[in-house]
């Protein structure tokens, strides 16, 4: 299963407005036409933004990488009347890299919407599989660093104080169970949709899909003629993320519903983050740090290297 729709037998009406049905939301227990599902998305969406205090005056950056998350906030938010401009990273990984802007190209000339794409060659001075060859770090997890402070640091240079990422319901509901059997509690203060900016130079981070769950994602690209990325990063075969997800997709086939509940009952009982400081700056990069060496300082060794790399 890849998608929501389903077939419906004769007579059979919609929840919402009894025309007929074409998509089936178990975990709703309710049948929807498309045009009401389209209702249902962007409805998740406002109450999202709603929730983040974002009105649609505000001009929005959004992360995309080409996959059918970003692509798919993207196209709602543009629905729903906001400003919008896309950033995205290359990570000059063969195939994967070229399809990927592809994607967004493809998403992005018909709508008439601006994007920047940065490559990781011209912001860091190497690529990602040149980054593979000095390190013994899993490169899923090399990615995810590189990526956090670059989206950071570009979001900035472009303006911008905030910053939309396209982070869904079985990421943030994957993400909070593998830190619960893990028991990382200190991750948990930033297990949230919203993520003030705790630092000059860090924006703030939102997550208007975090209501959405992947199969509706994909169902709305699809009503949306919408076509992400096929190709598949060669490098996200480590990631463990996956196995949270697909345990809770288990739980979801016996009791529809479930990873849902599971993430907004822990989000109804938490107090949002505070926007305190935890942060230095780096003394290579002068990017904010915890420490006094950065993250991808850290991993491209740049007490050893030359230093613009
Ligand atoms: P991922 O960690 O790959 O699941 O991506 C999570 C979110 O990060 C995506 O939905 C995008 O908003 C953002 N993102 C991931 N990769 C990129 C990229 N190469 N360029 C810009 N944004 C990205
Ligand atoms: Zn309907």
């Amino acid at each position: 299963m890849n998608d929501f729709f389903a077939q419906f037998p004769a007579g059979a009406k919609c929840t919402r407005c009894k025309q007929p049905p074409d998509i089936r939301l178990r975990s709703h227990h309710v049948i929807y036409c498309s045009s009401c599902f389209l209702h249902y998305f962007h409805t998740a969406v406002k109450r999202a933004m709603r929730k983040f205090g974002i009105t649609p005056e505000q001009p929005v950056l959004v992360a995309v990488s080409g996959g059918k998350d970003s692509l798919a906030l993207w196209a709602a938010l543009h629905e729903l009347g906001y400003h919008t401009r896309g950033l995205h990273i290359s990570l000059g990984i063969d195939g994967f890299s070229d399809a990927s802007i592809g994607s967004i190209r493809r998403f992005a000339e018909p709508r008439q919407l601006p994007w920047a794409n940065y490559s990781l060659k011209e912001v860091l001075g190497c690529t990602l599989p040149e980054i593979r060859r000095r390190t013994r770090r899993k490169m899923c997890s090399v990615c995810g660093t590189l990526k956090r402070q670059l989206i950071n640091r570009l979001t900035i240079q472009e303006g911008f104080s905030a910053i939309a990422m396209g982070h869904n319901l079985d990421d943030e509901a994957g993400r909070l169970l593998g830190n619960m059997v893990r028991h990382r509690s200190e991750y948990f203060e930033r297990q949230y949709p919203y993520l003030p900016s705790t630092h000059p130079r860090l924006p703030s981070k939102f997550k208007p899909l975090y209501r959405l769950e992947a199969l509706e994602i994909l169902t709305y690209c699809k009503l949306n003629r919408i076509e992400p990325v096929a190709a598949r990063c060669e490098f996200a075969r480590g990631a463990t993320s996956h196995s949270f997800k697909q345990a809770l997709d288990l739980l979801e086939e016996a009791m529809p519903g479930t990873k849902r509940d599971f993430l907004y009952t822990y989000l109804e009982n938490r107090q949002p983050p505070q926007p305190e400081s935890p942060y230095g700056t780096c003394r290579f990069c002068g990017e904010p740090c915890y420490a006094d060496v950065c993250s991808v300082c850290n991993l491209l060794d740049r007490q050893a290297g030359p230093p613009n790399l």
